[in-house]
Formats: C-alpha cells, sequence, structure tokens
C-alpha cells in the first residue's frame, strides 16, 4: 500500500533497525538452519517474507533486497525498475513521470536514506537484478551468505595463528605450546 510503503520511507532509521537485528538472528541461526536444510524452509520464509514486506514496502519479491541501500523505498515499485538513481523524467514536486500521482522512489530513497546510519549505501552502484532469483526469499540469502564468509573468516584466522605456531616455536620454544597442532587446526584434515 502506497501510504504504507510511505510511512516506512519516514521510518527508515527504525526498519533500518529492525533489519539489522533480524539479519544477526538469522545470521546466528544458521547453523540451525542448514541442519533443518534451507530448501525445506525456503518457501514458508518466502511467504511471510512476501507477505510481511509487502505490507510495507510493496515489496515485489525480486530475491536481491537492497532496501538497506535505497533508503527502504523499493526500487522495484519504479516503473521503469532502475536500480541505481532515477531517470530524468522527475516531475516538479518529486513527482514519477510514469505515474504522475505517485512520488519517484528514488526520491523518496533519497529522504530515507539521509534518516539512515548507514544511508550512505545509496551511494554505491547496485548489481543488476538477477530475474533468476524472483520469488526467493531474500532474507534467507543474505543471511546465509553472511553466515557463511563469517565462517569462512574465523576459519582462516584459526589456521593463520595454528601455522604460526611452529615458526613461534622455533625462534621461543618456551612461549609455543610443545604438542604438534591438529591436522584438523592448520587446515590439513576435515573441519566441523
Ligand atoms: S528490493 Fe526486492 S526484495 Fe527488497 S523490497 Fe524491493 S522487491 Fe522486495
Amino acid at each position: 500500500m502506497y501510504r504504507i510503503r510511505r510511512f516506512a520511507v519516514r521510518h527508515s532509521r527504525q526498519f533500518e533497525w529492525i533489519y539489522n537485528r533480524l539479519e544477526s538472528a538469522l545470521v546466528a541461526l544458521a547453523p540451525v538452519l542448514s541442519r533443518i536444510g534451507y530448501n525445506r524452509i525456503e518457501r514458508p520464509v518466502a511467504l511471510i517474507e512476501k507477505g510481511i514486506k509487502g505490507l510495507l514496502f510493496d515489496c515485489q519479491m525480486c530475491g536481491q533486497c537492497v532496501l538497506s541501500s535505497t533508503g527502504m523505498s523499493c526500487p522495484m515499485n519504479c516503473p521503469k525498475q532502475l536500480r541505481n538513481g532515477p531517470c530524468g523524467g522527475v516531475r516538479p514536486g518529486g513527482f514519477c513521470e510514469v505515474k504522475p500521482g505517485m512520488r519517484c522512489v528514488w526520491v523518496e530513497g533519497w529522504n530515507g536514506a539521509a534518516r539512515m546510519r548507514g544511508g550512505d549505501r545509496i551511494r554505491e552502484v547496485l548489481p543488476p537484478v538477477d530475474r533468476r532469483l524472483a520469488g526467493s526469499s531474500a532474507w534467507l540469502r543474505a543471511s546465509r551468505e553472511k553466515a557463511a564468509a563469517l565462517h569462512e573468516a574465523r576459519e582462516r584466522e584459526r589456521s593463520t595463528l595454528a601455522n604460526a605456531f611452529p615458526t613461534a616455536r622455533r625462534i621461543e620454544p618456551s612461549t609455543a605450546p610443545l604438542a604438534d597442532e591438529p591436522a584438523r587446526a592448520i587446515g590439513r584434515g576435515k573441519t566441523g
């Protein structure tokens, strides 16, 4: 609904906060979710996401949500579906060239971004929409990717530390444990 969509943009800071909490919760739950199977929960989560975001943002379920980079104004509501700023046809007063009764989603987005902590992200160039992802849950994809990146960074850190021990031991034996590092810890064995 147009009025609710505009309300969301006016309260973009609060929605940004809610979105960040939701993402952190989904990242924390990643081990449980992957045990259940992301494929299994994809459909119900996508339905919930569609219901909530459809109401609040007129979400079109593009599957790669960029609301946090567009001031909480969904760019898929632009009749031209522009992902990187307005066209040259914005009417006086910030109205859309194609739908004169509707404010340009990018004018709205710019105002919404000004209220957000991470509002500067509106200046970043967004990739084109991947139509193959339409209908899928952006919540699950984003949180799954973030959880995987965190896991990878932790593993890298762990193996760097483990690999540093033999060198430390050679230089000053009393500063490092005497036992060999388990193969798992230095990435030569299976990781959990
Ligand atoms: S950017 Fe995509 S997922 Fe996000 S609200 Fe718009 S249509 Fe929905």
